[in-house]
């Protein structure tokens, strides 16, 4: 059994991630691909929307795909999202399954910063997205055996702060369709009036 586990904020989900997504499923030959919406980025300035929005947006985003699920385990959590929690619960429920951990180019860059980073390398293996260039491992994960795959998928220039900078300059949702979300998140963001009133410190 190989499980996908693709952990973010998916605030909101987008094209980006469906394409990660696909490609994982694709060339990982993954049995099924876990969608885990974080409750509180623990790495995150701005505002999140709400948790029950975001798992909306992905239940959306995901549909006719049999292989995708949402868990919701990190939405049901108090305090900060930890993957390897999440890891741990999912070895310990489902001991014969062999856990791939999907993230982007950026994150990768990233996970030396990542709680207890070391022991969660050591239980995945990981998938890595291109966004752009593809750069060589940080140098502190270098140093630490890990299993990893890279992904071979175009570089999709979509990321959810650029739609919320949108949203928020008052762009409508639909004229987002079909370049950054499928077209059921962003009717969900239009009937839901999403990011229109927000400031996002983040960099887009
Ligand atoms: P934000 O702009 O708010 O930082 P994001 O677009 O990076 O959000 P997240 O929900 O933080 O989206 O991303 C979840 C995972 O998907 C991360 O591992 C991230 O690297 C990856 N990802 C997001 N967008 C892309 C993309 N366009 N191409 C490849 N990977 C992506």
């Amino acid at each position: 059994m190989r499980v996908g586990l693709f952990g973010g904020s998916f605030d909101p989900p987008h094209v980006g991630h469906l394409q990660l997504a696909r490609t994982a499923l694709a060339h990982l030959a993954l049995d099924e691909l876990r969608w885990v919406p974080a409750g509180q980025p623990w790495q995150r300035q701005h505002r999140l929307a709400d948790s029950e929005h975001r798992a909306a947006m992905v239940r959306a985003a995901i549909a006719g795909e049999p292989r995708f699920l949402l868990d919701e385990r990190e939405l049901r959590r108090s305090g900060p999202s930890y993957t390897l929690d999440t890891v741990r619960e999912l070895q310990a429920e489902r001991p014969e399954a062999e856990l791939y951990l999907l993230i982007g180019e950026d994150q990768y860059q990233r996970l030396p910063t990542w709680h207890a980073w070391r022991q969660l390398v050591g239980r995945v293996t990981l998938a890595v997205a291109g966004r752009g260039a593809v750069r060589p491992p940080p140098p502190a994960l270098e140093a630490v055996p890990h299993r990893v795959e890279r992904l071979p998928m175009p570089p999709v220039d979509v990321s959810a702060t650029a739609i919320r900078a949108h949203l928020a300059a008052g762009g409508p949702a639909q004229g987002l369709v079909p370049a950054m979300v499928p077209p059921e998140v962003a009717r969900y963001i239009d009937r839901h009036h999403l990011y229109t009133d927000r400031t996002d410190p983040d960099p887009a």
